[in-house]
């Protein structure tokens, strides 16, 4: 019997499990009560995460008021996940890195073209994955918020400045989210290939959910 050290302590059984190729985008329905793992497959890969209630998409993830709650810039195991209405959406139930980033936003290619030069305007970017996961279900730029990245390392300076740097996270770290109430997850594989938030190599993810 072959043992998948991705399963190692999840609450409950497999209900799906999919790869997510490099640069892809995903979208998935999570119950209230079910968890979604997220597995860095190979290290260092930005998960760009957007969250929309199932009953009525107008109530999505609020990174402001994710911030304002806990009064901490970063989102760490134990932190809720909260919607533009104040509800708990999801909740990390577990984390192997310290901490993940929901101020750095979504690459696109208008702030590429902004920061690596007008010769990146054709490569692929979060935001037309964003786009292209959301149109199924009628949704378009404007239901585009502020998006939490997984496995990206964001950190702030004693000034107050951002910085994009190399990746906390490593082949096989995993992050827990148990879903507070029905929700849809839009997720976009980050293509990004200009800053280290992907190690210069975007790479493949496996999104697993157990009841
Ligand atoms: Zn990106």
């Amino acid at each position: 019997m072959t043992v998948d050290p991705h399963l190692d302590g999840l609450p409950g059984a497999v209900v799906h499990d999919e790869i997510v190729p490099a640069r892809a985008p995903w979208l998935h329905a999570v119950a209230a009560g079910q968890t979604l793992r997220i597995v860095d497959l190979e290290g260092n890969q930005a998960v760009d995460f957007l969250i929309y209630a199932a009953a009525d998409d107008a109530e999505r993830y609020s990174a402001q008021d994710t911030v304002a709650a806990q009064a901490n810039l970063f989102l760490r195991t134990g932190t809720r996940l909260l919607s533009n209405e104040g509800r708990p959406m999801m909740t990390i139930t577990a984390s192997a890195i310290p901490y993940h980033d929901t101020i750095g936003g979504a690459c696109s290619c208008e702030s590429n073209t902004l920061r690596y030069g007008h010769h990146t305007k054709s490569q692929h970017a979060c935001v037309e994955n964003f786009l292209e996961a959301n149109l199924g279900q009628g949704r378009a730029k404007r239901d585009i918020v502020s998006n939490i990245n997984f496995f990206m390392n964001v950190p702030v300076e004693p000034d107050g400045a951002l910085g994009i740097v190399d990746g906390l996270s490593a082949p096989g770290l995993t992050v827990d989210l148990r879903a507070d109430m029905d929700v849809i997850v839009v997720v976009s594989n980050c293509p990004q290939i200009n800053n280290p938030c992907n190690a210069f190599n975007p790479t493949p993810v496996r999104m697993i959910i157990c009841a």
